[in-house]
């Protein structure tokens, strides 16, 4: 299963069963990544700059994104 996340920047594709639970994204934008929040992830929540470092700081690969055109 793979979800998608659109902001006007960026798309964020998110493949839960590669999370390991690290809980890197919770902790660092609890805002955005919150698993009390439906959907989970609010990227609305963050600025693009924001998003793409704790993207990029996801240790299993679960979260990543691509730029918009
Ligand atoms: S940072 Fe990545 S591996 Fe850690 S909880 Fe978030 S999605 Fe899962």
């Amino acid at each position: 299963m793979i979800k998608e996340y659109k902001t006007d920047d960026l798309t964020i594709i998110w493949q839960p069963e590669k999370c390991t639970h690290a809980g890197i994204c919770v902790r660092t934008l609890p805002k955005v990544f919150n698993l009390q929040a439906r959907p989970w992830c609010q990227p609305g929540n963050a600025t693009t700059e924001e998003l793409k470092a704790t993207i990029e700081a996801c240790p299993s690969g679960a979260l990543t994104y691509k730029l918009n055109k």
